[in-house]
């Protein structure tokens, strides 16, 4: 009862923590992540098939016409997508999926799925913002500041997603998205067949 997994949409800025709080909640096991297929360069420390699976972009456009991502898009320079089969196939096992995509991959996946749930993960402000993507100095000053670009846009994209998170600390965050999670789990549009099931439990 109550086991369907769901598909959990993790957005927001660069810079914003989206990586460091799914670390966190992976130490959940009812979790699991997709990993994406990019055509970005690895950053240092970066592995294939843990971090991304890294392509080329002619590789990358084979996946697309062979139906096999998802969705898919370009940002900053680079395609980035989700791969389809990881994603069924841990839905069908009743995990949690967590996809960690920028806002055009999220609107894709909602009206491909309308069950998934959207967060839009935020720091406070922009300045908050710029201080974890300097902090975290895998880019250049030229990136950051075409990442602080992008971060603008994104976040009048808001009304898209189905709720916000403050990242303020971690720990926060995450118990936030768990909450929602835990919520969402018990929706009754979630649990349509429960009669059927509750009414052919032996007496
Ligand atoms: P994203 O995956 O969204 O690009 P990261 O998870 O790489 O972001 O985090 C960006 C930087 O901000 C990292 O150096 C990370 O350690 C730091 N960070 C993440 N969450 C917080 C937080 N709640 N408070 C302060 N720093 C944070
Ligand atoms: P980064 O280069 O910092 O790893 O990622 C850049 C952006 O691409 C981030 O906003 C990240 O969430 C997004 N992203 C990563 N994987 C995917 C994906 O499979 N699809 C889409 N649409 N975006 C992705």
């Amino acid at each position: 009862m109550f086991d369907k997994g769901i598909l959990l949409i993790i957005s927001g800025p660069s810079g914003a923590g989206k990586g460091t709080v799914v670390r966190e909640l992976m130490k959940n096991d009812k979790y699991c992540l997709s990993v994406s297929v990019t055509t970005r360069a690895p950053r240092a420390g970066e592995e294939e098939g843990v971090s991304y699976y890294f392509r080329t972009e002619e590789e990358f456009k084979g996946l697309t016409e062979r139906g096999e991502l998802l969705e898919y898009a370009s940002f900053c320079g680079n395609y980035y997508g989700t791969p389809l089969k990881y994603v069924e196939a841990r839905l069908s096992e009743g995990k949690n999926v967590i996809l960690e995509i920028e806002v055009q991959g999220a609107v894709q996946v909602k009206e491909r799925c309308p069950d998934a749930i959207l967060i839009f993960l935020t720091p406070e402000s922009i300045s908050d913002l710029e201080d974890r993507l300097r902090g975290r100095g895998t880019e250049t000053d030229e990136v950051i500041s075409m990442r602080l670009d992008r971060a603008r846009e994104e976040v009048r994209l808001m009304d898209k997603y189905d709720y916000i998170v403050l990242n303020d600390l971690v720990r926060n965050a995450t118990s936030r998205i768990n909450g929602i999670v835990e919520t969402e789990k018990y929706a009754s549009e979630r649990n349509r067949d429960f009669p059927e099931k509750f009414l052919s439990e032996k007496e």
